[in-house]
């Protein structure tokens, strides 16, 4: 018997990270004692976690062959798009719309090259662009397609409504034996080695455990700075290895005949032109509420005079709901770069806050600098789609037993990048903000 299967767990943010761990840990584990603990009910009407949305894509596009390998839409054999499309508790969650991705960077081709050299069969296409934009009853016709070389069309992808199957993920948790606490952590524990012992709440309780797994996405940089400072221990901190990073999402409700028009619409990705921006796209009408959500294409820090410690507003909800002038236009972009010039309303501006790794991957590791000290987040803003199979890797780095390569990947200490990747925030909230809100 493994020594998990005994030990006491607590894992700290309930978003896709840390619900697919619990899940996971549970299952494999039935003994171990898992505490989900997260500052909010699972049902709370609106949260700040990056996992709590109206919708994600679910997609198996991606350049890096390593992705591929562990997204669940590109791959049937493995077990994460089994999940997806055939286990009742995702898969009513899941939609296969289709995505049509406007590429600049010869993505669509890196795409097709990638399913290839994997031997997966898929409808998809790199169609050129006066093809590709009379598909879907012409609703792209509009897009900006400048210095477009093709349009990738995977009929294989498709999105997950996100809050529901998040609440659903940590229902079952709950079912199968994990403890949720709703609290807010204020700092974790250590005892005279170093040996990370649980945490702190703040209303002062402590929660001890064997093991302390931080799932807190965008908030993980703080709770680490914190608990570096007070066991004056530096090696404990982010440094540069992940940074909160905020990226904002607004919603159009469709009149009836548009809806009509976009009833089989795909999800839409736009690489854009450098200058622009990283990506921004949208997701096709929620079920029932005709309601389309796009993301704007500027991702940026909350630096708060340190450039490279990032953190959320410290409002209520991160100030998710705050959204300035400046980001609403941003979201406006998005509308017209896909749509073109349309006669409709955004509303229910939000900026949802990740954290992110300079080479964009997570990290499921071991904090070098505590035993008993783990890290499982860092979606980088594609991380949500992996939650089915997510905790699953979380168990085997905790077990040991991850494969060497994803262990490298998402380790901990890994080399840095000469230059961050795309999804590095280029810009301050400061610089965007009202003046009412500088
Ligand atoms: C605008 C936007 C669009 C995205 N779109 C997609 C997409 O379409 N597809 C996709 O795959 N990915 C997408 N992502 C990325 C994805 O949402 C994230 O990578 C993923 O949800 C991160 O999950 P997490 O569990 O690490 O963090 P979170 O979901 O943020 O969860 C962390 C949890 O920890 C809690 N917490 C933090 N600190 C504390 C504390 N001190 N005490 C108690 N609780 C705490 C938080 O409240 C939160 O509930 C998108 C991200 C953004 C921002």
């Amino acid at each position: 018997m493994s020594s998990t299967q005994s030990l006491s767990y607590i894992i700290v943010g309930a978003g896709v990270f840390g619900t697919s761990t619990a899940i996971h840990l549970k299952s494999q584990y039935p003994n171990a004692d898992v505490t989900l603990i997260d500052r909010h009910e699972p049902d709370a009407p609106t949260r700040p976690a990056a996992s709590w949305d109206w919708n994600k894509v679910v997609r198996a596009d991606y350049r890096d062959i390593t992705y591929c390998r562990i997204t669940p839409v590109l791959l049937v054999a493995l077990e994460a798009q089994d999940e997806w499309r055939s286990n009742p508790l995702w898969s009513r969650f899941y939609h296969e719309t289709g995505i049509y991705w406007i590429s600049r960077t010869g993505f669509a081709q890196a795409v097709l090259d990638n399913f290839k050299t994997l031997g997966r069969d898929a409808e998809l296409h790199a169609l050129p662009v006066q093809e590709a934009r009379k598909l879907y009853s012409n609703i792209f016709d509009s897009a900006d397609y400048e210095g477009v070389d093709t349009v990738l069309i995977n009929k294989t992808s498709g999105w997950a409504a996100a809050k529901d199957a998040l609440k659903a993920g940590i229902n079952k948790a709950i079912d199968i034996g994990v403890k949720y606490i709703a609290a807010e952590i204020d700092c974790l524990q250590f005892d005279n080695s170093g040996y990370c012992t649980g945490v702190r709440t703040d209303d002062g309780k402590i929660i001890n455990s064997n093991r302390t797994v931080l799932c807190t996405g965008a908030f993980t940089p703080v709770l680490l700075d914190k608990a570096a400072k007070s066991v004056s221990c530096d090696a404990l901190s982010p440094q540069k290895r992940m940074i909160a990073a905020g990226v904002t999402t607004g919603i159009v409700t469709l009149d009836e005949g548009t809806a009509n028009t976009f009833k089989d619409m795909p999800v839409c990705i736009q690489e854009n032109p450098t200058q622009r921006g990283a990506s921004n796209g949208t997701l096709p009408p929620t079920i029932g509420g005709n309601q389309i959500k796009f993301w704007g294409q500027t991702i940026f820090q909350f630096s708060q005079g340190t450039p490279s410690f990032s953190q959320p507003p410290p409002g209520k909800e991160y100030n998710q709901w705050e959204v300035p002038e400046a980001l609403k236009a941003d979201v406006a972009v998005a509308s017209e770069a896909t749509f073109g010039k349309r006669d409709w309303t955004i509303h229910t501006h939000r900026i949802c806050w990740d954290c992110v790794t300079p080479t964009e991957d997570f990290i499921i590791s071991q904090h070098p600098a505590s035993k008993g000290l783990f890290i499982a987040t860092c979606g980088s803003f594609h991380g949500w789609k992996f939650l089915p199979i997510i905790g699953e890797y979380v168990v085997r780095m905790l077990d040991g037993t991850l494969e060497s390569d994803l262990e490298k990947r998402w380790a901990w200490d890994r080399p840095l990048p000469d230059q961050p990747g795309k999804e590095w925030p280029r810009h301050d909230l400061r610089e965007l903000l009202d003046s009412v809100q500088a």
